[in-house]
């Protein structure tokens, strides 16, 4: 709720104005139980930063983390307890595994630390965890090495040790953008499984807004360190609101379309040390107009569900603030 974390950026000699990174920005999120919510946005929007404070790898500048509706407590049992519940894949299963343990080393060493277990139980519990996803028959991967392994079965095994735990929310920071575009789809349709059969909550972090359709029921749009649009996936990739999502969907490949994309190659995002006045979109933005440049967008309904910050859904502007900015 109101995550908020400002960066401090080191830097030689004195300086009276201590810059810092805005890396997010004001960001409440909800990640129902058997529900996948996509976080998308460029690299450097704070998609990865937002993943990291919900794991609680880094603390908060502000706002706090609730879970089952209950503020996460302070104390080093609540904190672990959150730790236990929300677990955190990474985008390279290469490096995340290591290189001289076994699978099964892998697997059995967070089964040890979670709970007292004989020698046959860890065994037969690593090959369930194998099984949960579909690195079957469990025989024949728990005993390799993780350079014996594709990367997509690397990515399988990273996922597994998290389900050792038996957490309730599963955060995926790029879980596919390391891996063969050729086995993609069966890592993110392994998540959907998760999804259904175990009721996880699955946050799916990513860059590419034609997987957050694919995979996610609600899709967050992040830029520079803020969310310029939420709302169901299939709604804000069809109908998208925010000109930001527009730009993010002309990048996407898309076979079906039949017109050219209206918003490609305009720059890049902004530095987030000083980011830009108004709208943070407002010197990218073709639409922007006077009051972009000097006010931030509230973030107004669009339709059901689907809310966009940006003034264009705004009835109260007056004719001075809608001047155009005429951008580039
Ligand atoms: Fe563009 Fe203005 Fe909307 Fe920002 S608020 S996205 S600059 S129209
Ligand atoms: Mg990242």
């Amino acid at each position: 709720r109101r995550l908020t974390k400002h960066f401090p950026v080191h830097q030689l000699g004195p300086s009276r104005n201590k810059p810092v990174v805005h890396a997010v920005e004001d960001i409440s999120l909800a990640l129902p139980e058997a529900t996948v919510t996509a976080v998308v946005g460029e690299s450097g929007s704070g998609k990865s930063t937002l993943a990291r404070l919900l794991t609680q790898l880094i603390v908060p500048t502000s706002g706090e983390l609730l879970l089952d509706g209950e503020p996460v407590g302070r104390s080093g049992r609540a904190r672990r307890e959150y730790t236990r519940k929300v677990h955190l894949v990474l985008q390279d299963p290469f490096s995340s595994l290591n290189s001289v343990h076994s699978v099964r080393y892998h697997l059995e060493r967070p089964l040890k630390l979670h709970r007292r277990a004989g020698r046959d139980e860890l065994d037969a519990k690593a090959k369930q965890l194998l099984e949960r996803v579909s690195l079957s028959p469990a025989d024949r991967f728990i005993d390799k090495f993780p350079h014996e392994l594709s990367g997509g079965q690397r990515q399988r095994v990273a996922i597994a040790r998290g389900l050792a735990v038996e957490p309730r929310v599963l955060l995926a920071d790029e879980p596919v953008s390391m891996l063969d575009v050729s086995i993609r789809l069966g890592v993110l349709n392994l998540l959907d499984e998760l999804r259904e059969r175990e009721r996880l909550a699955i946050l799916y972090v990513t860059h590419d807004i034609a997987s957050a359709r694919y995979l996610a029921d609600t899709a967050v749009v992040m830029y520079a360190g803020q969310v310029v649009e939420s709302g169901p996936a299939t709604q804000i990739t069809d109908a998208p609101a925010h000109p930001y999502t527009q730009l993010l969907l002309s990048a996407a490949p898309d076979p079906a379309r039949t017109t050219p994309p209206v918003l490609r190659g305009r720059g890049s995002p902004p530095s987030l040390v000083n980011p830009p006045s108004g709208c943070r979109f407002h010197p990218r933005c073709p639409f922007a107009m006077a009051v972009c440049k000097t006010t931030a967008p509230p973030a107004l309904p669009v339709a059901t569900d689907q809310v966009a910050a940006c003034w264009l859904h705004s009835t109260e502007r007056t004719p001075a603030e809608s001047a155009p900015l005429h951008n580039g």
